[in-house]
């Protein structure tokens, strides 16, 4: 018997879900994408991208896919889809369980701003110029053209647009992760003196966190979004596991 599964992704981690689901021998999967990135990296496995349409859509689809497990692995800011995802879930009575990679903890050295969205973080810069680093989402980053007098280095994966009406931009195109002594070269090399970050937990862009505290340089941290209560697991270990208790051993294929 073949597991129709689809994983909501657009994470790295998602595709290593997919992968490991994929290697069961058992599973059909599909990988479903924002189509945020131009160009995302290669999934490895069947992908179909674009909105769904609200949680109502994304029942439909559940049930005309006969989709038989439901995977939230998109980001922890992402928090319209992982909603839409555990009410799908139920409308079409699908079972669902979800990442929650867990986010960074505040560390001795650390100098966090924590603030509640992106405005607010606009707003914690201050009135006096400063040199600042947004390691936000492309599409987040509007919100600081209303503070124009900072110097800012922008950094996200395709090139923001409509370009950043400011008068002191520059932009840095690349993809994680990002090694700490990369991120301390790039701080120095600016002079940074205030990072934006949201608190996305894992390895692959903690770089800039270490590298802040070891400049003793401030912080912006906006707070995740709360986040439906669905069974979840921290790690993409865990949930493959937590999938293969509820999947059952592999059927024996007779080869
Ligand atoms: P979102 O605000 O939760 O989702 C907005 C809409 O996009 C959803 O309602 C859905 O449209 C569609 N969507 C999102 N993820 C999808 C998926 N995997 N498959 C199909 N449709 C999907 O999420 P977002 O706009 O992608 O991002 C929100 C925040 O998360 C931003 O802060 C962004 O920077 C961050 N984020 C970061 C990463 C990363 O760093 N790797 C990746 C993704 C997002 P319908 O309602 O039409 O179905």
């Amino acid at each position: 018997m073949t597991h129709q599964i689809l994983i909501l992704g657009g994470t790295a981690e998602a595709r290593q879900i997919a992968t490991a689901l994929v290697e069961r021998g058992d599973c059909a999967v599909t990988l479903s994408l924002a189509g945020r990135t131009q160009n995302p990296a290669g999934q490895g496995v069947p992908v179909r991208i674009g909105g769904f349409g609200g949680a109502g859509g994304l029942a439909d689809y559940l049930r005309q896919h006969a989709v038989e497990l439901l995977i939230d692995a998109t980001h922890p800011y992402a928090a319209r889809i992982s909603a839409n995802a555990a009410e799908a879930a139920t409308r079409a009575g699908v079972p669902i369980l979800a990442l929650r990679r867990p986010g960074w903890e505040r560390t001795e050295g650390d100098r966090w701003t924590e603030v509640a969205d992106v405005d607010a973080a606009v707003t914690t810069l201050g009135a006096a110029p400063r040199h600042v680093f947004l390691a936000l989402g492309r599409q987040e980053v509007h919100a600081f053209e209303t503070a124009p007098q900072h110097r800012y280095v922008v950094r996200s994966v395709d090139p923001v647009e409509p370009p950043l009406a400011l008068p002191y931009v520059e932009t840095i195109l690349a993809r994680g992760p990002f090694e700490t002594a990369d991120e301390l070269a790039l701080l120095e090399r600016h002079r940074i003196d205030a990072v934006v970050s949201k608190n996305s937990g894992g390895s692959a862009t903690y770089g800039k966190i270490a590298a802040a505290r070891a400049l003793g340089v401030e912080v912006v941290m906006v707070r995740r979004p709360p986040l439906p209560g669905v069974p979840s697991a921290p790690t993409v270990h865990e949930l493959v596991a937590m999938i293969a208790h509820r999947l059952g051993p592999v059927a024996d294929r007779g080869v």
